[in-house]
Parts: structure tokens; C-alpha cells; sequence
């Protein structure tokens, strides 16, 4: 009998949209993700709303998590997930500017990656107010491997570096 593939849990996937319907690119997204052969979306965040954190002449964001379970290593859910961006006609113009979605790997279980195309954790899960709140709401005790727990470090922060006036607006449609 063919062996079923180890699936590992603990795998956060960031989302963000401020163009062309982002309530309707957020839903998308995520049904595309759960479509995914070897990805399975567990948990999601609710939609959280916030000011963008690049140029200021741009529509405010529409961010979510989504916990998923997967059978991808971290490389190939990459791929995965920029083939989604590409499907929802993701176009990059100007750093930071309007996307019609963004995802990102937020973690992926205990693993630390450092390679040039991968960074986990995410550099921005302790300083973006709309990537830990979604991430607190689905977890509260989460840990960031090598950091701790996600509530102690963003409570401790003397000083958060990016405030984006992010707010919870309501489920994923
Ligand atoms: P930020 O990464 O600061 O949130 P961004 O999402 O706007 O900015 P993108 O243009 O979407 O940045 O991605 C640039 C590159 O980031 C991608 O080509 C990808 O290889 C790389 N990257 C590094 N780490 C990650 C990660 N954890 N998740 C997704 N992409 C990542
Ligand atoms: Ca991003
Ligand atoms: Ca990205």
C-alpha cells in the first residue's frame, strides 16, 4: 500500500488585497489554496482591515490568515501560492504598492528558512499589526521558533515599529 505523505500542521499563510474587489480576492484565494492537492485550510481569520504600508496613494487593505495542513514542503507551497497570485492577475508595479493579492508564508511549523527566495518566519509577524492580530485571533498562544510567543513579544514591544490602524471588519465572505 502506498504511503500516505507526513502532513504537517502549524503552517500559517498571510493574505492581503486592496484592488479589484479584495472581500471577493481574499474568498478566492483561499478556495484556490483548499483546491490545492496536499493543502488543506483549516482555520481562517476573518477579515481584518488596514492603512497600506507602502505609498500612502493606494486603497486601504483587506488582510486575513489561514492555517493550513500540507503535505508541500515550504518551496513548493511558495510556488503554490504565487501560482494563485498570478491566477488572480497579481501585477507588481511599484514595492509595497496595490495588489489584487498578496500571500505569504507567515510560518511554516517550527522551520526556520533562510534562503533567498524564502524567509521564515515572516520578517513582518511581530511588527504588523495586521499580519499578528489575524494570527493572535486564530491562535493566541502561537510560537515564533526562536522568538517565543507571539502575545508576550508584541506585548513587550516597547515601541511597534508599523501601526496600521488595522481593525477586524468581519468573517471571510
Ligand atoms: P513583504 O514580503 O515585505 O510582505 P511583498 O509581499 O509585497 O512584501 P512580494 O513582491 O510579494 O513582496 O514578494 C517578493 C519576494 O518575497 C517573492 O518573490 C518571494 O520569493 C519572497 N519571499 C521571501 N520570503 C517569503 C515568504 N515567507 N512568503 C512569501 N514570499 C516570500
Ligand atoms: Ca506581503
Ligand atoms: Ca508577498
Amino acid at each position: 500500500m502506498k504511503e500516505k505523505s507526513a502532513r504537517v500542521r502549524g503552517v500559517y499563510i498571510g493574505l492581503g488585497s486592496n484592488i479589484e474587489g479584495p472581500a471577493l480576492q481574499i474568498q478566492n484565494a483561499i478556495i484556490a489554496l483548499n483546491k490545492i492537492p496536499g493543502i488543506k485550510v483549516l482555520m481562517d481569520s476573518g477579515c481584518f482591515k488596514s492603512k497600506p504600508m507602502g505609498p500612502k496613494d493606494q486603497p486601504d487593505y483587506l488582510n486575513a490568515v489561514v492555517e493550513i495542513e500540507t503535505a508541500l514542503d515550504a518551496e513548493a507551497l511558495l510556488a503554490s501560492c504565487q501560482k494563485i497570485e498570478q491566477l488572480q492577475g497579481r501585477i507588481k508595479k511599484r514595492h509595497w504598492g496595490e495588489r489584487t493579492i498578496d500571500l505569504d508564508i507567515l510560518l511554516y511549523a517550527d522551520q526556520i528558512i533562510t534562503r533567498k527566495d524564502l524567509t521564515v518566519p515572516h520578517p513582518g509577524i511581530c511588527s504588523r499589526d495586521f499580519v499578528y492580530m489575524p494570527l493572535l485571533k486564530i491562535n493566541p498562544e502561537l510560537q515564533v521558533p526562536g522568538k517565543g510567543m507571539l502575545k508576550n513579544i508584541v506585548e513587550s514591544a516597547s515601541e511597534i515599529e508599523s501601526d496600521f490602524a488595522c481593525q477586524f471588519v468581519g468573517n471571510v465572505e
